[in-house]
């Protein structure tokens, strides 16, 4: 396993010994002081190569134990990734793409990208014998640490807004979680889980606060890389709420980079709902010269997933998306729709609204010209669309009740 070689602020750049912090920097608080696992990346290129993650024989992230914090003694028995990547050939053709890439992560346990993230955090759980944990979700970052929760036989405390899609709060019952469904916004859901969590004890999951969730989410992009047998796209689209998973993306591919395993990175592009964009506007104020502060905006979408206000990982989506060269775009909600009923049209996946909005931020870039014609592009779908049919459906019309008749079927084929 990697031994980490400290948990440094990403703000103020103090290191402190790994675990010896479970979640921000003491002195810069947990909106700016998200702490990154630092890794040896000298000693482990030297020893890691595209043959020793393969020779794991995994098909889960846990292929990459070098580069997570924990090893895979404590991981608990559901597969999180390994997840497919498709090539889309007719679809990258006619946007003049030369290549268009689709990691299909609803394909995880629980079905969202969510499930790398807290394979890795209940894993440091189980290594630092906590006996239960909690988080606040809009809904995917909760289903996924119950599930997690009922595999390793420890108690799940679970923060939502109580407008969250009724299949996501389905399978927080389903797997046995304490839910509190806060009559309030996520962000106020968020806080309350970090007092609560502070009061009895519980192992906090909570996008961004613990650095546990990049470390796992980072595997995505060592996957694509691996899939791809080496091959980086020249794009890569990853829908923002929190910024925790694109931080998490940028991250693994940047220590490719430094693990001399890759030459570039791709330019990893953020889409955002244009009515919940704090991060993108964070990003532009940040290429003004301005100091990447924490944000807090108003936040409306049909995107549930993405529909955050008050963004926990604004300082690492912020600098770890510059540092590839990317940046951002925000797309509407009829633009997100649009994608969501297109996507499992065209390449048979079908995607939660804000899985759908990474695809919806590809057809800008390249109407906009940011993407060139004959680039290569990857994007990451995030969550399925079974966990808000109704979301992603919204406006198509429902199949045609006919008589259990031949005549019927024919009547209706002529039309
Ligand atoms: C959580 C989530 C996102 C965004 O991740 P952040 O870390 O909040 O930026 C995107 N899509 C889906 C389906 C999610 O569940
Ligand atoms: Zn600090």
């Amino acid at each position: 396993m990697g031994e980490p070689v400290a948990f440094r602020c990403v703000s103020c750049g103090r290191e402190y010994e790994p675990w010896s912090v479970d979640y921000t920097c003491p002195r810069c608080g947990p909106r700016a002081g998200t702490l990154e696992v630092i890794y040896d990346y000298k000693s482990l290129g030297r020893r890691l190569t595209p043959a020793s993650f393969a020779e794991t024989r995994r098909p889960s992230l846990w292929r990459y134990e070098e580069l997570l914090p924990t090893g895979v003694e404590h991981a608990v028995s559901l597969r999180a990734g390994w997840t497919p990547t498709y090539a889309c050939r007719t679809l990258a053709a006619e946007l003049g793409l030369s290549a268009l890439w689709v990691k299909d992560d609803s394909l995880n346990p629980t079905a969202s990208y969510k499930d790398r993230a807290t394979a890795v955090a209940v894993a440091a759980a189980r290594k630092l014998g906590r006996e239960a944990c909690s988080c606040a979700s809009t809904g995917n970052a909760a289903t996924s640490l119950a599930g997690f929760c009922a595999s390793a036989g420890i108690p799940c405390h679970i923060f939502v807004p109580k407008d969250a899609p009724k299949p996501k709060v389905a399978q927080l019952i389903a797997f046995g979680a304490l839910v509190f469904a806060v009559d309030g916004t996520y962000d106020q859901a968020f806080d309350l889980c970090s007092e609560a969590s502070a009061r009895f004890g519980w192992y906090n999951r909570s996008a961004a606060i613990n650095p546990m969730n990049v470390e796992g989410k980072k595997t995505g992009a060592l996957e694509l890389w691996e899939q791809l047998e080496g091959k980086i796209p020249d794009y890569v689209l990853v829908p923002v709420g929190d910024g925790s998973v694109i931080s998490g993306i940028a991250k693994g591919f940047s220590e490719l980079v430094w693990l001399g395993l890759a030459e570039r990175t791709p330019k990893v592009y953020g889409v955002q709902a244009s009515g919940a964009a704090a991060i993108a506007h964070a990003f532009q104020r940040h290429l003004r010269g301005d100091p990447i502060l924490p944000a807090d905006e108003p936040a409306e979408t049909l995107a549930d997933s993405i529909k955050v206000g008050k963004p926990r990982d604004v300082v690492k989506a912020v600098r770890y998306v510059a540092a590839t060269g990317g940046g951002f775009v925000t797309v509407e909600d009829e633009e997100i729709l649009a994608a969501g009923q297109a996507l499992p049209r065209r390449i048979g996946v079908f995607a939660e609204p804000a899985a759908a909005a990474a695809y919806a931020g590809l057809l800008s870039l390249l109407r906009s010209g940011v993407i060139p014609e004959g680039a290569t592009a990857a994007v990451f779908i995030t969550g399925s669309g079974l966990k808000d049919p109704e979301g992603v459906l919204r406006g198509l019309p429902g199949p045609t009740v006919i008589p259990p008749e031949l005549q019927a079927v024919e009547r209706a084929l002529s039309q």
